[in-house]
């Protein structure tokens, strides 16, 4: 299925914030927007009811869309081949307990690791 996610910024003008869909909460991989839009919509009333900066309230899930829209890229690029490895990759032991129940900021490394291996060659 077709999908398309989008940047907006500033989230803020004056007393117009944008929040979930209308303030591009949407996570650019699998296209869920329900947390980002739960999250969102807390901070623009924290914003509004307490007079909290929004920008910054929300700045983690921004930063986390924008680790997610580049693993996305990269996963758009891959082969069959590549992502047989992948999921088998996934059944060694270890790699689902530190995917699962570690801390460990997964896309931010998956992102950066796939931008590594697949690499287009120089020419
Ligand atoms: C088919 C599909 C499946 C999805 N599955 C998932 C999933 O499994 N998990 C997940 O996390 N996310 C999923 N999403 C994404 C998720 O639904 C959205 O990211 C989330 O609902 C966004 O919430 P929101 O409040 O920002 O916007 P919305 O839920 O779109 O709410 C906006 C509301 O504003 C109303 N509105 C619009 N214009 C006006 C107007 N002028 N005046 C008054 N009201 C207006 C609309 O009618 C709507 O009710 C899915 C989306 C789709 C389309």
């Amino acid at each position: 299925m077709m999908h398309n996610s989008g940047w907006v910024y500033l989230h803020q003008l004056g007393n117009i914030i944008f929040a979930g869909n209308a303030g591009g909460g949407v996570e650019p991989f699998l296209g869920f927007g329900h947390l980002n839009a739960a999250i969102m919509g807390a901070a623009a009333a924290r914003t509004i009811a307490l007079g909290r900066d929004y920008e910054k309230q929300i700045k983690s899930e921004m930063d986390r869309n924008y680790e997610m829209w580049k693993l996305r890229k990269m996963f758009n690029k891959m082969t069959n081949n590549q992502y047989d490895l992948l999921i088998g990759a996934l059944g060694i032991p270890g790699v689902n307990k530190l995917l699962y129940s570690s801390n460990i900021h997964v896309s931010k490394y998956a992102a950066f690791i796939s931008k590594l291996v697949l690499r287009e060659p120089n020419k």
